[in-house]
């Protein structure tokens, strides 16, 4: 069912009465093109959204490179809000005019299947053993003007979180995610490896814990952003840094160190620079190897390596709404649709960027 009220003014040729939409696809590793499309269809439990605007990650870039692989031709994109146009026949509730963000899993609970896999079954649905993933694998996303979510991924964003702010939602839940695994006492030292896009909303949920967040790069610019996003301190990326690091950490390192800078040695840095029986929380999918790693520093300081990935979006949409993170200094830059890859280019300096679709 089409919703015609959220499809436009009266009379106006809008791109679902021409049935057309663009879509951002990435069709070989470093080739991205914009094509003409039909509007895709929603299933029996779908929702079609008109996306308002998407967010850049380093998951995107790391497609894009060919690091992360999946099969192709695939529309990329996972962070995005829009506005619901149109359910399909089995949908329950009124999405009509909705203004929402989705979770980006898409397991045997998205699909209402009558007999879901274990992981589904043990509240492990983010490890579906049938997931597809919403602009990552097997699953078109949100670099278009339109894509297809069911409807029970889909969250309803609050009128008082601007449209800019809702494309956070799924970066600040997997930074949220971070500390769900990884749990933080109130004075813990968190290091957070990275002050870029990730690192910073990693920095703002350690913060909420009561952490002393001490923020490591190699850019003057990100390390300014960073005490502007209230971390205690900031490191200088590079030899002195675990020098600088132990001597705000009474001399034996952070109690966990979040690589979220993707790069091949982050992993060998992390290991300087946290304290016997500490956590190295993995947060980069950046799709490259690690480097200079020698774990047998992690059996002598019988250290903790753990990944996470996608979190809670009602949490991270009820901090948003708080004011958690100031969308403003945070976003770098919006640009068209049309202009995807030099959207995709100014991501690379490890800066937030959104893609603006079209107006709501
Ligand atoms: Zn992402
Ligand atoms: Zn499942």
């Amino acid at each position: 069912m089409f919703f015609m009220g959220a499809a436009g003014l009266a009379g106006e040729l809008t791109m679902e009465t021409m049935n057309r939409s663009r879509a951002a696809t990435l069709t070989a590793p470093g080739k991205i093109e914009l094509r003409d499309v039909p509007i895709p269809v929603p299933g029996p439990h779908e929702l079609l959204v008109r996306v308002r605007f998407a967010g850049i990650c380093g998951t995107d870039l790391a497609l894009v490179d060919g690091g992360y692989e999946t099969d192709l031709p695939l529309v990329i994109g996972h962070e995005f809000c829009g506005r619901v146009v149109a359910a399909g026949e089995a949908v329950t509730g009124d999405f009509s005019d909705a203004f929402v963000t989705a979770e980006i899993n898409v397991t045997c609970l998205s699909r209402k299947v009558v007999d879901p896999c274990r992981m589904c079954l043990s509240s492990m649905s983010a490890h579906c053993q049938y997931r597809s993933v919403i602009g990552i694998r097997e699953r078109d996303g949100a670099f278009a003007d339109h894509l297809v979510v069911p409807a029970a991924n889909v969250h309803r964003l609050p009128k008082e979180l601007s449209p800019k702010a809702g494309v956070l939602v799924e970066p600040l839940a997997a930074a949220i995610r971070t500390f769900e695994v990884t749990p933080l006492s109130p004075g813990d030292h968190v290091v957070v490896l990275g002050a870029g896009r990730l690192g910073l909303l990693v920095a703002k949920a350690a913060r909420s814990h009561g952490a002393h967040v001490i923020a490591v790069s190699g850019s003057p610019e990100k390390r300014e952003l960073a005490l502007r996003f209230g971390v205690a301190s900031v490191v200088e990326a590079g030899p002195t840094a675990r020098e600088q690091v132990l001597a705000l950490t009474d001399g034996i390192g952070a109690n966990v160190v979040v690589e979220c800078s993707g790069a091949p040695d982050g992993l060998a840095t992390a290991v300087t620079l946290v304290r016997p029986r500490g956590v190295i929380a993995e947060k980069s999918t950046a799709g490259r190897p690690t480097r200079k790693f020698d774990p047998t520093i992690v059996v002598v300081n019988e250290l903790t390596i753990q990944g996470s990935r996608c979190g809670p979006f009602a949490k991270a949409i009820e901090r948003l709404k708080s004011g958690l993170v100031p969308v403003d200094d945070y976003v770098s830059g919006v640009f068209p649709l049309s202009e995807i890859e030099a959207a995709l280019e100014a991501a690379r300096g490890g800066i937030k960027i959104l893609i603006e679709a079209g107006p709501d």
